[in-house]
């Protein structure tokens, strides 16, 4: 179970700045559970955005929001209403809040941090991507994580080492800030790598925050 907790309302309405429709996503696995994202909290975040001048265009929670496919097959119904709306909303762990900007062309914004593992990893297929950083960054990288998928976990960019579009760390692996480049070309939102982000606070992690090398002492 991946426990999160809601950003500060402040945080979340600061994304949405000069946005006026959202399409809310909540998860009715860990999210419910941890009350950061069932389907109660996606009503009272509904009454807080309509509170702030916001038009909520619908609301979706998806049983296992970390299970790209299940989003994909559960937003599917609601596709007018998400194309009608300036962009998600979306309240789960980081790996739901991936899954919604994989199967959606739009910005998707994360509405919680993901804190610990708590025991156990989300649904998606082929690997891990979320590392319960506990302050989440998605909303500056396309909705992809620079911390699970960056060999190096750059915050700020790419290291300028890759090679057509692989990572230099491993070339079998795609490099994390080339798919972040391309989603956000392909929501027209490049724009946002110009947004100053705060420096990260890894102490609210509970997993200890990144790992590190040991520098050897003469
Ligand atoms: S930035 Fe990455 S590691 Fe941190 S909470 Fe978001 S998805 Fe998880
Ligand atoms: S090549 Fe890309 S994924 Fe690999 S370390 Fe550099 S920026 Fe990160």
């Amino acid at each position: 179970m991946l426990i999160s907790e809601q950003k500060p309302i402040e945080e979340i309405l600061s994304y949405l700045n000069g946005e006026e429709k959202v399409f809310l996503v909540g998860c009715g696995g860990c999210a419910e559970g941890c009350r950061s994202g069932g389907m109660q909290q996606a009503m009272e975040m509904k009454e807080k955005l309509e509170q702030a001048g916001k038009t909520v265009t619908g609301i979706s929670v998806i049983d296992f929001a970390c299970n790209e496919q299940l989003v994909r097959l559960t937003l599917q119904p609601y596709e007018c209403s998400i194309v009608d709306s300036d962009s998600l909303l979306v309240l789960s762990c980081g790996i739901g809040v991936q899954a919604a900007a994989a199967v959606v062309d739009r910005m998707v914004h994360p509405g919680c941090n993901t804190i610990s593992l708590g025991g156990r990893h989300g649904e998606w297929h082929d690997g891990e991507r979320c590392q319960e950083c506990g302050q989440c960054v998605l909303e500056y990288t396309g909705g992809i994580c620079p911390i699970a998928r960056c060999a190096k976990q750059i915050l700020h960019g790419p290291c300028g080492g890759s090679v057509e579009g692989r990572c230099e760390v491993s070339p079998d692996l795609p490099c994390g800030w080339q798919l972040i480049l391309d989603r956000l070309t392909r929501i027209g939102r490049l724009d946002i790598l110009t947004d100053v982000v705060p420096p990260k606070n890894w102490g609210v992690s509970l997993t200890g925050g990144p790992p590190t090398v040991p520098i050897k002492k003469r």
